[in-house]
């Protein structure tokens, strides 16, 4: 008899578009694991967010967090509304607090280019972009997130922070995600994003990433200036494998990045730390066009291939990572078929993205 293995997932649909693109997501990983076999997920719905603040007087219950971290894996879709917000008139941004409390350290973001997908930029030798960006997300400039102090409408100060044991461990996740890409075929290159040249905190971030380059000899290394990088960002994107850098840049650089591969719709992103992950798009709830089906929930479906792909590498699972990779696999068909969503001139949302990915899920090899 064969036993079915089962991992327990902590789902926070959140608001906005969130709250249409959950189920597909869930519909889309256990199609690709039904192909597989042998392996199961099983779902608790959490609330979060702006949805929760207004029926529950808060946005992340203390039981949602519990579930959170008794969970294998968290899935989140967005969370936060522009009109709903706190007294004091901050956002309501419950996964910037799960990254808090779960001290996710590392922020994954994938620049990978999907075929089909119109990309504002091209390589004339034809080279699709695959690169990753690894954000520190614990410290760096976002230390100062609900710190900042105005003085008298005279001035205002934030403050950035940079630790050796907070450099240290994004380092090693952008040197274990550039070694694990060279095993399968990649390049095994990491790049750092700073600006040592004027400020003491990002010469200590390039002075760190220096010493654990040296540790990592099997490697390949360098250093470069953030405005510089955004000139390789629309001059030669192909020339990156992993990026690594602080929590302000990597928030801006991802960006840049998700519209480098189409768009907000198309970027997925993970949240790790030792002990825990959130899986989530880097999209927002996008209430401009919440509730009227025209959602691009691919973000959402790669999002979940990432969290497959993390589950597998966590408890030695192989059948997660084909999961993964099928469910990248009928995203790539599907708009190499034709596929248009809204957002990049076409006519498809959620329903017809789902029902692409899905049938392919069926087919694909
Ligand atoms: P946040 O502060 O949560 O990051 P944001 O203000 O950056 O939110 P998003 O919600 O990410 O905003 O939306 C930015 C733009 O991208 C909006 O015009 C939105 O409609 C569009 N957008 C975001 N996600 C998607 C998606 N999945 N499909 C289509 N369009 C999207
Ligand atoms: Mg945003």
């Amino acid at each position: 008899m064969t036993t079915t293995r089962e991992f327990r997932i902590a789902v926070f649909p959140g608001d906005g578009i969130g709250l249409e693109i959950t189920g597909p997501c869930i519909a889309v990983i256990d199609r690709a694991l039904e192909r597989v076999g042998g392996l199961k997920l099983g779902y608790e719905h959490l609330p979060a967010g702006a949805g929760a603040y207004v029926e529950l007087g808060t946005a992340l219950p203390d039981s949602s967090v519990a579930a959170a971290r008794a969970a294998d894996a968290i899935l989140l879709a967005a969370a936060g509304l522009p009109e709903i917000r706190y007294p004091d008139g901050t956002e309501i941004a419950p996964q910037i607090e799960l990254r808090a409390i779960l001290d996710l350290y590392a922020g994954i973001r994938p620049v990978r280019s999907i075929p089909g997908v119109p990309a504002p930029l091209a390589d004339p030798l034809g080279s699709r972009l695959d690169f990753v960006i690894v954000r520190e997300s614990t410290e760096g400039l976002f230390v100062s997130h609900r710190n900042g102090v105005v003085r008298d409408d005279r001035e205002a100060e934030d403050r950035l922070l940079i630790t050796r044991k907070g450099t240290e461990r994004v380092v090693d996740a952008a040197m274990h995600i550039a070694r694990t890409r060279k095993a399968r075929g990649g390049r095994g290159h990491v790049t750092c994003v700073d600006k040592a040249n004027v400020f003491a905190s990002f010469a200590f971030f390039r002075k760190v990433f220096d010493e654990r380059a040296a540790e990592n000899a099997d490697l390949t290394v360098d250093r470069i200036y953030v405005d510089a990088s955004t000139l390789e960002f629309v001059g030669r994107p192909w020339r990156f494998d992993v990026i690594v850098t602080e929590n302000m840049f990597g928030d801006i650089l991802s960006d840049l990045g998700a519209s480098l591969i189409g768009g907000m719709g198309f970027a997925p992103s993970a949240d790790i730390g030792d002990d825990h992950a959130v899986f989530q798009p880097c999209h927002g709830t996008a209430p401009d066009i919440a509730g009227q089906g025209k959602a691009n929930p691919t973000a959402m479906f790669l999002s979940g291939a990432m969290m497959l792909e993390w589950l597998a590498e966590r408890h030695d699972e192989p059948r997660a990572e084909e999961a993964a990779a099928l469910i990248r696999a009928a995203v790539d068909e599907a708009f190499a078929g034709g596929l248009r969503t809204w957002e990049i001139g076409g006519q498809s949302g959620v329903r017809e993205v789902t029902e692409a990915v899905t049938s392919r899920l069926r087919t694909v090899a």
